[in-house]
């Protein structure tokens, strides 16, 4: 499961959320409670880097 880092811009919270790819983007701060929130695509330590790591969901190529 992708760990997702998100900032707010209204009282610059920043946290992670561990979801699923069907999962909508959270939007409201949980420390403020305002919809300020935004995805930050960082250096997230995600290991998709790397020979061997390749999906093959459903067949698809
Ligand atoms: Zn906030």
């Amino acid at each position: 499961m992708p760990t997702y880092h998100y900032r707010c811009k209204q009282c610059g919270y920043d946290f992670t959320e561990h979801q699923s790819f069907d999962d909508p983007a959270i939007t409201v701060c949980p420390k403020c409670a305002q919809e300020t929130v935004i995805k930050v695509f960082s250096a997230v330590p995600i290991s998709f880097k790397g020979s061997g790591f390749y999906r093959t969901d459903s067949g698809k190529h």
